[in-house]
């Protein structure tokens, strides 16, 4: 007998349990306080689960991370040394796209312009820009970054992307590494952040790097709030050197009441939720994944805790 735990504060047991059962034939599915063996443990499902709380598990063959993002995972320092995946699926990278599509969509149609306009009950002509004349720099090439700029490829935008390794992608100008990042940033009309937060990640974009932005660039930050200096950035809203900015994530999350960022005309605040996981489609990619750990075999959407994503 094989039995899965799950752990999580956020999502339903019941919905996951449901879903999942099906396609696990042999595995008892139990939240951590009705596991009956903890040696039959073989399997967990959690999102955030308190210190220690792995360590009944001696069993564990796979952890799977209830969410796309790992940064609260990985450096972790009671992680059993097993394979960890992570959620990963077509509907997610979606509704991502769809956020920062919209989000991107309404900078380079002036739609702020326009709003603005429109509450002065003024009527405010500006002629449409060509996509093709609206550079996009999407950085982070990943699930969801990957995903994300080939829909804006296929708006039209001139698309530039940036990840970690060399990457080549149909229409994408793609470039890696430390070393072109303020280039990136000079020809980044509008940037989308869809990097993970990792060692190397946080503060990457400091007020230094922003400055790099063409002056009245857009800034869309739907990763985590910790890659970039919030004070920095709030800054170069102010002056006008960010001209607008779309921000789903923060480096303190509810972003505090007294937080300037929530008074700012140029700013559009969302709560966390450019993209969640969508239990129906992802759990059939974590059957498969349990079932190919049951053989042996190896899994897919891995994790490596040493690379921090
Ligand atoms: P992936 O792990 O699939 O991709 C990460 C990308 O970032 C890769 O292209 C990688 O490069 C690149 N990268 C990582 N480290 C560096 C570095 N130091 N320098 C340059 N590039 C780097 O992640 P996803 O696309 O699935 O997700 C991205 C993030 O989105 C998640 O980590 C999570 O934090 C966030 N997220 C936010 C949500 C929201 O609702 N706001 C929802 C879901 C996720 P390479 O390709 O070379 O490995």
């Amino acid at each position: 007998m094989s039995t899965l735990v799950f752990y999580s504060e956020f999502d339903s047991f019941e919905e996951w349990s449901a879903l999942l059962a099906p396609h696990l034939p042999g595995v008892t599915i139990c939240r951590a306080e009705t596991v009956q063996n903890p040696a039959e443990v073989h399997y967990a499902l959690t999102w955030k689960p308190p210190h220690g709380f792995f360590a009944p598990y001696r069993n564990l063959k796979l952890l799977v991370n209830l969410g796309a993002g790992v940064d609260s995972l990985v450096g972790r320092d009671d992680l059993p040394d097993i394979p960890i995946i992570r959620l990963s699926d077509p509907d997610m990278a979606r509704m991502m796209a769809g956020y920062v599509l919209f989000a991107v969509l309404r900078y380079a149609r002036d739609i702020p312009a326009f709003e603005h306009a429109q509450r002065e009950q003024r009527w405010h002509y500006l002629h449409p820009r060509k996509p093709s004349d609206i550079r996009v720099g999407v950085l982070g090439l990943g699930e969801l970054g990957a995903y994300t700029a080939q829909e804006l490829v296929r708006q039209g935008f001139d698309v530039r992307g940036w990840s970690r390794s060399p990457k080549v992608m149909t229409g994408i100008r793609c470039s890696s590494g430390l070393a072109s990042l303020n280039d990136f940033l000079s020809q980044s009309d509008i940037l989308v952040v869809m990097l993970p937060l990792t060692p190397h990640t946080a503060g990457l974009l400091s007020a230094e790097r922003l400055s790099h932005l063409p002056f009245g660039a857009a800034f869309i930050n739907v990763s985590r709030g910790a890659i970039v200096d919030q004070a920095a950035l709030t800054a170069a809203l102010q002056s006008g050197q960010i001209a607008e900015a779309t921000l789903d994530v923060f480096d303190r999350e509810p972003l505090p009441p007294d937080d300037p960022l929530w008074r700012m005309d140029n700013v559009l605040i969302t709560p966390h939720l450019a993209s969640v996981a969508i239990p129906a489609s992802a759990a059939l990619q974590v059957a498969e994944n349990i079932q190919r750990a049951a053989r042996g075999e190896s899994v897919t959407n891995q994790v490596f805790p040493e690379r921090g994503y």
